[in-house]
């Protein structure tokens, strides 16, 4: 028999144990799941709380930088802090593109005005040829 292998998912954090990749499927994000490169008795050894470590050390590792940035600036292994971290990111960031979304509509505005008035132009100048 084949051994059995660990897989996680990179994002939902969820893990299983396979003998073949191909099986290695998230159930939650039909995604492919990502090998831990761990042998299975030697994950199987970790309490639940080193799991949890090691598999939000390693979507850290993979993430975007920003994610990375966060999760490795602030001690990674407190997660209360992480969480907080996250959130407050997150408030930043929902903020930042409420203000893009309201710079794109401004400019949005400001080119229909433009047009309108070429238009404008367009049809005195229609107007003062045929004169
Ligand atoms: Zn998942």
């Amino acid at each position: 028999m084949r051994e059995l292998s660990v897989y996680y998912c990179p994002t939902c954090g969820y893990y299983a144990y396979f003998q073949l990749s191909k099986n290695a499927t998230c159930p939650k994000d039909h995604t492919e799941l990502v090998g831990l490169g761990m042998r299975y008795q030697d994950f199987m050894n970790l309490d639940y709380e080193e799991r949890d470590r090691l598999l939000i050390s390693k979507i850290a590792a993979s993430a975007p930088s920003l994610i990375h940035r966060i999760c490795t600036s602030e001690k990674l292994y407190n997660q209360r802090a992480l969480v907080g971290k996250l959130t407050a990111e997150y408030t930043k960031l929902q903020k930042e593109n409420e203000e893009l979304n309201h710079t794109v509509a401004w400019m949005h505005e400001l080119v229909w005005e433009q047009l309108r008035r070429y238009k404008a132009l367009e049809q005195e100048m229609e107007v003062l040829k045929h004169d």
